[in-house]
């Protein structure tokens, strides 16, 4: 086997997760030696796990890409549980990757880390141009740690590592817990259901104002991959989304189309609407990638989360 990834030994934590999984399975394909830590076995929040990890298993590549996270809902029912796993875990581990002499760290980072009240699609020069939105700071502020971190590490210890901006993503395997969930996989469930229940109506939260950015998880695998191979700047993170918006009530619109569902849209202005736009530029992405787009469109890969979640439903449902 030849390429870059062929007999690299690569590290995945949360490789066993939503997006982890993807990346494992196309590292695999390239020829490389994968290793994903477990729970079980090695609790990265503490830094004999994440030490002990990276000594059993030394690694030319580490993907940080376990999360603790979900959508608006849980932000808001566990901000500590949220600001601490993934605070510790991503601080812990850079100390280990440093101490083990890792060859390369990349941070699977956040597009909740960015400034929340500002216009327009969000480039990597304005990650520090003002606050996290209030509704997701807990999350967004602990992975733009990462940020931090992957800059001392590097002037103070050589490290080198790339921070990874996610954009929303959704698909197949995702957490579908009304709880926890995305809007993606909160409305596909739920008009999944509405239909099973021949219900009148879904419920949908906000005002269907806010604009969000949607990348299917295996295109998004493709490019964490691809960037990890070509980008090495430790001090300018990196956007990985589509760049295209789209707003939440045309979502719930492609939704019901693609579902078949006939019922009535209900919006509960009750639940928060979080931030009003939330859209990643994608041109720095674009010239790393030599041209590449995400080759999913938001109605194909809708279409294809629906068959997924309704062959899997009860699986799906009783996941996280
Ligand atoms: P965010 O991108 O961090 O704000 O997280 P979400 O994906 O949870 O929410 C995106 C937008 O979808 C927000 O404006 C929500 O109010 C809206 N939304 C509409 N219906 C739902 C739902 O049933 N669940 C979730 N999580 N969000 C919803």
């Amino acid at each position: 086997m030849q390429g870059f990834w062929a007999d690299k030994r690569v590290t995945v934590t949360g490789g066993a997760g939503f997006l982890g999984k993807h990346l494992v399975k196309r590292l695999e394909r390239m020829g490389a030696k994968v290793f994903v830590p477990r729970r079980a076995d090695y609790n990265l929040t503490a830094l004999d796990a994440c030490m002990k990890c990276l000594l059993e298993h030394p690694c030319d590549i580490l993907i940080h890409a376990a999360a603790y996270y979900g959508g608006i809902g849980i932000n808001v029912t566990q901000p500590a549980s949220l600001y601490y796993t993934n605070l510790v875990m991503g601080a812990n581990l850079f100390e280990a990757a440093r101490l083990t002499k890792t060859g390369k760290v990349v941070a699977i980072g956040t597009a909740c880390s960015y400034p929340g009240y500002l216009e327009g699609h969000l480039k990597e020069e304005d990650l520090w141009a003002g606050p996290c939105h209030a509704s997701v700071v807990n999350y967004g502020l602990t992975k733009k740690m990462l940020a931090v971190q992957a800059q001392a590490y590097k002037r103070q210890y050589g490290l080198d590592s790339i921070h990874l901006i996610l954009t929303n993503l959704y698909g197949p395997g995702d957490s579908y817990n009304p709880e926890r969930s995305h809007v993606v996989a909160a409305l596909v469930r739920k008009w999944v259901e509405a239909e099973a229940a021949q219900a009148p109506s879904v419920e949908v939260w906000g005002t269907g104002k806010p604009i969000r950015e949607f990348i299917y998880v295996e295109d998004c695998a493709d490019a964490i991959l691809l960037a990890a191979e070509r980008y090495n700047d430790a001090t300018m993170p990196l956007n990985i989304g589509t760049g295209v918006g789209t707003s939440i009530r045309e979502l719930a619109e492609t939704v019901h189309d693609v579902t078949g569902f006939r019922g009535k849209l209900v919006w509960n202005t009750d639940k928060p609407d979080g931030a009003l736009m939330k859209v990643l530029d994608v041109a720095r992405l674009t010239a790393v990638l030599d041209g590449w787009t995400a080759p999913t469109n938001l109605r194909d890969g809708l279409a294809k989360t629906v068959a997924w979640y309704r062959a899997h439903k009860e699986e799906a449902d009783a996941k996280w």
